[in-house]
């Protein structure tokens, strides 16, 4: 039989320990992280994340102290994501963003629930492709099983009539525009008729809009948010009508040169923070009201 060791006991002593001081709750949940009460001893507490929101676009500052006198090490962006070392103790976090080790004002930082899809950049900050104070329909999430998986991942369905006007969700240059489909259907065979307007937002990045009706831009055109860009419509291989969005890789982010690239994580931002709506969610739109940098 083998005997435990000494290092095990004392952890569990320690657990015990802390259980008892109400450092620490127990909730049964078996194999939760694959690990089990026999995980060797390692640390079971899961990663902490935080997101950087409501900063209007401009960032927030990684310093070397819990201080705003404190030095300037990083400018985490709108959305970016960092790892909670401890706290928030006071007013800030103890973070390591992107390598580096520093002090986060707690009020612009929140964390990230248990379960959300975890992201390296924290994604892209978009407003809704629609006119301002307009609603429609989220037919389709993101990660939704069914079509938007894969590299389809972070792509969006907006239920919308045949027709409706699709503006710019972010400043770009026009890199694919297509008007000359004219068919659409429930099937994978209509997928080449598809009518779309590729945006380049010159980071990285690009915004599609598929199934149009017709498309209003030029390749090479600049656009501004908010901007007519597009009808849409239920062209390509569409079960009825509506807007498919998604943020993807440019070719100059390591995406092709095809109008379709693989996703990549986008929120939308009219509510002053990014949001990530849900199937069945009836979104806003501020798109022209509301500014973000
Ligand atoms: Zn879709």
């Amino acid at each position: 039989m083998a005997a435990i060791d000494s290092k095990r006991l004392c952890l569990l002593l320690l657990v015990a320990e802390l259980a008892c001081s109400g450092e620490v709750s127990f909730s049964s949940q078996p194999g939760a992280d694959g690990g089990g009460p026999d995980a060797g001893g390692e640390q079971d507490q899961e990663p902490r994340q935080a997101r950087v929101v409501g900063t209007g676009g401009v960032g927030l500052n990684l310093r070397d102290r819990p201080s705003t006198d404190g030095a300037v090490l990083a400018l985490m962006p709108e959305g970016a994501i960092a790892d909670i070392l401890s706290g928030p103790d006071g007013d800030w976090y103890h973070l390591d963003y992107a390598g580096t080790e520093g002090y986060g004002f707690a009020d612009y930082l929140v964390e990230i629930e248990e379960g959300e899809e975890p992201s390296g950049t924290g994604g892209v900050l978009n407003l809704l492709p629609w006119t301002a104070e307009v609603s429609y329909r989220v037919s389709r999430a993101h990660g939704n099983t069914g079509g938007h998986t894969g590299d389809s991942y972070w792509a969006w369905d907006f239920a919308m009539p045949v027709g409706t006007s699709v503006l710019a969700a972010h400043d770009g240059v026009v890199r694919k525009s297509r008007a000359s489909g004219n068919q659409g259907c429930c099937s994978p065979s209509c997928g080449d008729y598809a009518n779309y307007v590729v945006i380049d937002r010159g980071d990285g990045t690009e915004s599609l809009y598929l199934h149009l009706s017709d498309a209003l831009v030029s390749v090479g055109q600049h656009v501004t948010r908010g901007e007519l860009i597009a009808k849409s419509g239920e062209s390509g291989y569409a079960c009825g009508a509506h807007l498919h969005f998604q943020m993807q890789k440019s070719p100059s982010g390591g995406g092709t040169s095809y109008q379709y690239n693989k996703s990549v994580e986008d929120f939308f931002h009219d509510t002053g923070e990014p949001v990530d709506w849900g199937p069945g969610d009836t979104p806003v739109s501020k798109n022209g009201v509301l500014d973000i940098p």
